[in-house]
């Protein structure tokens, strides 16, 4: 039927087993960041230029090694860290790594590498977060223009506070991305009041673009209204080539996904290590 194909295979990342006994998981989140935070590991995902092939930046995503159950999903660990307050200091410890990882690739890959960041809502509705942001900043000599927070939609259709968390970090010049756009809300008009600089295309909608004409009309159409802000538009989950190509041909600039290369440890970011980007699959639960 037209517009069937619209909604996607689940990922395999997203569907993972469930949790067996939420209160050990959270215990074992807690002391996994204070006793063994090598539990702990940053995958590294490039955002490349469709245009030429070049990586331009690099999103940050959690993965975590529990010593029993093996890998658990980032979607089950961060709802579990966002109940507990346990968000504030995973989302430290991401950060920082994240910050360290990006000095090195600056020099490597170059002065405009971004690393793309996800935040929690319940980050930014603490007041000290900007605080802890310029302080890692700072610690880390990475300056503010190559880090990209990442927020989801919904949740900036929240309350002042938020809002003056994201107002705050704008002027401390950090760039402010929407996360999976085209699964919520959507308004155009409420992106236009808000201090974003980048917005990510779902994957929802990129996965149908080769597709029946439909879906390739509703991508379009999208990408068309997001181009009137101005601002950087990154396609995510990629997954082949023709979905690339379609892309490239309705001035979508930017795209992340399988096809231009997966999560992968630092160590097997760039190609010039050795190993390639997108050869070794990612760790997170199949
Ligand atoms: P997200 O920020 O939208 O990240 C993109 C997700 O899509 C990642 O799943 C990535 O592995 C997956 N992906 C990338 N390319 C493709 C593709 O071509 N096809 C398919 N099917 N999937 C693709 P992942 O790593 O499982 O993360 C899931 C979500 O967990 C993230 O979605 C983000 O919302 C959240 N997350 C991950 N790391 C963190 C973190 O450090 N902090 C916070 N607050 N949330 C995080
Ligand atoms: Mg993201
Ligand atoms: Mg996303
Ligand atoms: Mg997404």
């Amino acid at each position: 039927a037209p517009g069937a194909t619209r909604w996607c295979a689940a990922s395999a990342d997203a569907t993972a087993s469930t949790v067996p006994d939420e209160l050990q998981l959270v215990r074992d989140l807690a002391l996994a960041l204070t006793d063994d935070p090598d539990q702990l590991l940053l995958h590294y995902q490039p955002v490349t230029d469709l245009r030429s092939g070049r990586i331009v930046g690099a999103e940050a995503l959690l993965r975590w090694r529990h010593p029993e159950r093996g890998p658990v999903s980032p979607m089950v660990t961060v709802e579990a860290a966002e109940r507990t307050g346990l968000i504030v200091p995973l989302g430290r410890l991401v950060l920082d790594r994240a910050l360290k990882q990006a000095t090195v690739w600056m020099r490597t890959i170059g002065r405009e590498f971004r690393m793309h960041v996800n935040v929690s809502p319940l980050e930014l509705r603490d007041p000290r977060y900007v605080d802890r942001v310029a302080a890692a900043l700072v610690e880390s000599g990475v300056p503010p223009e190559n880090l990209l927070l990442e927020i989801t939609e919904t949740a900036l259709l929240t309350d002042d506070e938020t809002r003056d968390t994201l107002l705050a970090l704008r002027d401390l010049g950090v760039g402010l991305g929407i996360d999976d756009f085209g699964t919520g809300y959507s308004s155009i008009a409420h992106l236009q009041r808000l201090p974003v600089d980048t917005v990510k295309i779902d994957r929802s909608l990129i996965c149908g673009v080769a597709g029946d004409s439909s879906d390739f009309m509703l991508t379009r159409a999208v990408l068309g209204l997001v181009q009137t802000l101005g601002v950087m538009i990154v396609a995510e989950g990629i997954e082949h080539a023709v979905e690339a190509a379609h892309l490239r041909s309705m001035g979508c600039i930017y795209g992340q996904g399988y096809h231009l290369g997966r999560p992968v440890p630092a160590e097997a970011f760039l190609p010039s290590e050795g190993k390639g980007t997108g050869r070794w699959a990612s760790a997170s639960p199949a």
